[in-house]
């Protein structure tokens, strides 16, 4: 059996076998192992594939410091503050998938906000070169990413609060009807919780009910159902070999 080389990470492919009146069904799902998408740049450990919606962004897997993803859009939904801003911007599939979201939550009589989206290399650079100005290199490390290792230079990431200013980007935001409603919801619309609760060894980052990635339907579900992290949905992938 041969699979696109265009098939979107993360989709699935079925193989039927037929014998003798007996038929058996696998599923495949198609992913990379987590080291083929890496190689060192710079001395750096760079993801190769910065632009997949399943790419892997974390301490250990830094995006390529020139990468500025294509089709930033400012998506449809309130934010807490009015003006043009690079914060608002998100790729457009995940844009697309936040207004759909967003709306739903409404229809639930639950009042979502954009809070930050994309943050280019540039501005995570000065925030977490601020961090260690004011706060000191420990503390800059534990609570901002150094750039280049943030999720949301991908343009994929949102963080989302309610109404309630008090637990904007605060872990009890998980307890209000906001939060409640985003875990429950939020993979219909292909949006994960990328930094769950009890996964900090894994991600390298505390529980962030608010953070959202998208990563489409069929990756969230999965990802969502089995409570895992987006690192451990690529456990299991099998390192495919290149034909001699
Ligand atoms: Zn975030």
């Amino acid at each position: 059996m041969t699979v696109s080389a265009q098939a979107a990470t993360g989709s699935k492919a079925e193989i039927t076998v037929d014998y003798q009146g007996q038929s058996k069904t696998a599923q495949l799902t198609v992913k990379s192992s987590l080291e083929e998408t890496i190689a060192l740049v710079n001395n750096i450990p760079t993801v190769t594939n910065p632009a997949d919606l399943a790419v892997v962004v974390n301490k250990q897997r830094s995006l390529p410091a020139d990468y500025v993803p294509a089709g930033l859009v400012e998506p449809n939904v309130p934010f807490p503050f009015a003006g043009k801003a690079e914060k608002k911007l998100l790729r457009e599939p995940a844009a697309r998938a936040l207004e759909s979201l967003f709306a739903a939550a409404q229809k639930d009589g639950i009042q979502l906000y954009g809070v930050s989206g994309y943050r280019s290399y540039r501005t995570q650079k000065a925030l977490f070169e601020g961090y260690v100005k004011t706060q000191g290199a420990e503390h800059a490390s534990r609570y901002s990413a150094n750039p280049g290792k943030s999720e949301h230079q991908t343009g994929l990431a949102m963080d989302v609060s309610g109404a309630d200013s008090r637990t904007r980007l605060e872990e009890p935001f998980a307890d209000t009807p906001e939060g409640k409603w985003l875990a429950a919801h939020c993979a219909e619309h292909g949006f994960i919780i990328r930094y769950p609760k009890g996964k900090e060894e894994i991600t390298g980052y505390a529980y962030e009910p608010w953070h959202l990635r998208y990563v489409g339907q069929s990756m969230a579900k999965e990802i969502m159902e089995k409570g895992i992290s987006l690192e451990e949905y690529f456990q299991d992938a099998v390192a495919v070999q290149s034909k001699p």
